[in-house]
């Protein structure tokens, strides 16, 4: 065992365009998870969201199809800067800073033909040209164009001959299909169509000496199940050693394939970031004075009760939060949400989710409605609906009422 301050270690054993396998060491399981969890899902990227079907005579139905576009990955390079969440653009309905048009325009007029319609006939269109969708709102001066790679949004391979299309449907004679897509920006934890992963996983302990699984087999164990390859980096398990029921894994064997729409090293990068900033946020609501005058205070009062209250849902304000908070913040105003998620009233979970699957009153996580975590629920301010920890009135935390975009969905 290692001791538990020793840094984190980080050994890259195999790195491809689309896929990194590494070492994780002297992290905490929760951490290798956590940190799994949001390269799958909290990463953004952009793909598909909207589609205009002009003609579809093909044997698949509408929705099927917008269903295959929705799924093929976009490029994506550096998503975060170079495009913006529509809900945080200032445009109308869509503008070149939060979408890409993309066409598909595919007729058969060849007999005793198969034609396979590929995403390589989505063509993007350019924001510069008159009457696509990108050039009819006010330039705000935004900087997100000039971040974007050339070929930002197209879909995955589509100039390398090497990389084999995807096939959306396959067309006879007489048969077109004409549709116009709209593609955004937007995480998986929406949708899974925005993950840029297709795989993550890791294996930790692989001689099972923590015991963590429990191996079903006919007559021995050892023999019936073979050690992966990651058994090599660790020393078999000893007969004379007694069980450590203390003993806590600290290696990591991570494996991480994307789907192209980012390569692996940014999503690694990104992943980390991501986490990063949700502790900060964390530890930023956690602080007994928020700062003055920043978006934390707005949305103040209404509604409370994601995290607030004591678990009895008692008001009385001589009583200290469950959490050790210091008494009495400002009244309602809501620590958890990070500056970008505070504009919506609706917000999901935490700032990084999209606001307009928030739903109507939903106070998850973060939510500019919410009353500050563990601080008393304020008097009346925060009062009323505000349930405790576990309460089945609470939209927080593991209750099962939650309807939101938060944690502990999807
Ligand atoms: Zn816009």
């Amino acid at each position: 065992m290692q001791s538990s301050d020793a840094e984190p270690i980080v050994r890259i054993r195999d790195l491809k365009k689309n896929s990194v396998n590494f070492v994780l060491e002297n992290v905490d399981l929760s951490f290798a998870n956590s940190f799994r969890r949001v390269m799958i899902a909290d990463i953004p990227t952009v793909a598909i969201d909207m589609v205009e079907i002009e003609t579809n005579t093909t044997v698949l139905p509408d929705e099927f199809i917008a269903h295959r576009l929705g799924m093929i990955p976009l490029v994506s390079t550096m998503c975060d800067e170079a495009m913006r969440y529509t809900r945080d653009c200032t445009c109308e309905v869509r503008c070149q800073y939060c979408a890409i048009e993309l066409q598909l325009n595919v007729a058969c007029h060849e007999a005793n033909t198969t034609m396979h319609i590929t995403s390589n006939m989505l063509e993007v269109v350019p924001t510069n040209k008159p009457g696509s969708y990108g050039s009819y709102d006010t330039d705000d001066g935004g900087e997100e164009l000039a971040k974007r790679v050339e070929n930002f949004g197209h879909p995955i391979g589509k100039d390398d001959p090497d990389v084999p299309p995807i096939l959306i449907c396959k067309i006879r004679m007489g048969q077109e299909l004409r549709v116009r897509c709209i593609a955004k920006k937007g995480i998986a934890k929406e949708h899974a169509k925005w993950s840029p992963c297709s795989a993550v996983a890791f294996e930790y302990d692989p001689h099972n000496k923590l015991r963590h699984t429990s191996y079903w087999y006919e007559y021995d164990a050892r023999a019936e199940w073979p050690l992966s390859e990651n058994a090599k980096e660790e020393d078999p398990p000893r007969d004379d050693v007694p069980f450590d029921y203390n003993a806590k894994p600290t290696k990591f064997y991570m494996e991480v394939e994307t789907d192209g729409s980012l390569g692996a090293q940014e999503v690694v990068h990104k992943g980390l970031q991501e986490l990063q900033t949700k502790l900060a946020n964390l530890i930023l609501g956690l602080k007994p004075e928020p700062p003055e005058n920043d978006a934390f205070q707005s949305g103040a009062g209404a509604g409370g009760g994601a995290l607030g209250g004591q678990p009895n849902g008692a008001h009385d304000s001589s009583q200290l939060g469950g959490w050790g908070m210091p008494p009495p913040m400002a009244s309602g105003g809501s620590a958890w949400s990070p500056p970008r998620a505070a504009g919506g009233a609706a917000g999901g979970a935490w700032g990084s989710s999209p606001a307009r699957t928030g739903g109507g009153g939903g106070g998850g996580w973060g939510s500019p409605a919410a009353a500050p975590w563990g601080a008393p629920a304020g008097g009346s301010a925060a009062s009323g609906s505000s349930g405790g920890w576990g309460s089945p009135a609470a939209q927080g935390w593991g209750s099962p009422a939650q309807q939101t975009n938060g944690w502990n969905v999807g």
